[in-house]
């Protein structure tokens, strides 16, 4: 019996793996894509077929937005029949924020879409890149019975392979840059891949995968802290088009009890603005019943956001406003896990 080489497409965005040194000016600058194949032969030593493609201009992170994320939904889509899986380049900056949203915007899937990036660019030698790019490749084509062992979207960086939405950049220096503090990986990677089945979701083979691309951006993230003045919290909060918050509270979903404060919020919450309570910590769940400030919040209309990272919460937010859902509707899938972003009984 023939069987088929694994396929995978890679997706270079942009970012620091595929950097290069400008001699003159010694900024790290996008490089063309074939350099970087040139810079990892190792990857011929794959019995796979592996096609690319590239942003072109590649983009710095920084500058992701919406209408790329689009972008990448729309390549997934165009060659889903083709190949067992996909790998995306991407910034570190930004990756959690990426992998957020296509969770989302990939309804249903069975394959896996693995984002890496790397600290140091692929063509140096102490370079982190080499290591993640072609442990992804090989997640990307791993199957079990035929099917794909992690259908999901997922962020492999270092040693571990995680829940793309339960991720957050924590390090700016270290190779391992990410963390997925309120869930834990789906595979360790170490002289094995060791997966963890229990912990991976798996699509209703019944029904295909299914795209989304819109976004609605008229979101604010606000962040709490001691000394916040009426005035500034006031017209944040009035600013023209404004449909949805995420107010990053203290501890376990804190914020001051101050009547201005509690009454800003009540009112933006009665004009139809949705409010969500995210922690500032790293680690946690918010439980808004467990002090009286919290309490407070609850009565002013602001909904839980349980455990979920700020990167989950807004993508969430602004692909759920996008569709045109009414304010019960958002509120409602807000506080219920759609691909595995909250955990809902923490
Ligand atoms: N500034 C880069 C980016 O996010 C950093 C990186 O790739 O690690 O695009």
């Amino acid at each position: 019996m023939i069987t088929k080489s694994p396929s995978v497409l890679l997706i270079y965005t942009g970012g620091t793996i595929g950097m290069i040194q400008n001699a003159e000016t010694g900024a790290l600058e996008n490089f063309n894509f074939d350099h970087l194949l040139k810079h990892v032969p190792e990857l011929k030593r794959f019995n796979y077929h592996i096609a690319s493609y590239q942003f072109d201009p590649p983009i710095d992170s920084s500058d992701m937005e919406p209408k790329a994320w689009a972008k990448l939904v729309k390549i997934i889509n165009y060659n889903y029949d083709y190949f067992d899986g996909f790998v995306i380049l991407h910034g570190t900056d930004t990756m959690a924020y990426t992998a957020s949203a296509l969770s989302f915007m990939l309804e249903n899937l069975s394959k896996p879409v693995i984002l890496t990036g790397s600290q140091l660019p692929i063509g140096m030698l102490r370079t982190d890149g080499k290591e993640n790019l072609i442990t992804s490749i090989e997640i990307a084509a791993a199957k079990q019975d035929g099917k794909a062992i992690v259908p999901e979207v997922c962020i492999f960086f270092e040693n571990h392979l995680m829940r793309g939405n339960r991720t957050t950049k924590i390090n700016a220096e270290n190779f391992n840059a990410f963390r997925s503090f309120n869930y834990p990986p789906l595979a360790r990677v170490g002289i094995h891949i060791k997966y963890e089945p229990s912990r991976i979701i798996y699509p209703d083979e019944s029904k295909p995968m299914k795209p989304h691309y819109l976004f609605d951006t008229n979101v604010v993230i606000l962040t709490l802290f001691p000394g916040m003045q009426e005035g500034i919290v006031s017209s944040i909060l009035r600013s023209a088009g404004l449909k949805a918050v995420i107010l990053k509270t203290f501890g376990s979903g804190n914020a001051p009890q101050k009547e201005w404060f509690i009454r800003e919020l009540k009112e933006a919450t009665n004009r139809g603005i949705i409010i969500v309570n995210i922690t500032q910590c790293a680690s946690g769940a918010v439980e808004m019943e467990r002090y009286e400030t919290g309490i407070q919040l609850l009565q002013a209309g602001v909904i839980s956001g349980f455990d979920s990272t700020p990167e989950s919460a807004v993508t969430k937010l602004m692909f759920l406003l996008g569709h045109n859902l009414s304010y019960k509707e958002i509120r409602y899938r807000m506080r219920t896990s759609i691909v595995g972003e909250i955990t809902r009984n923490s």
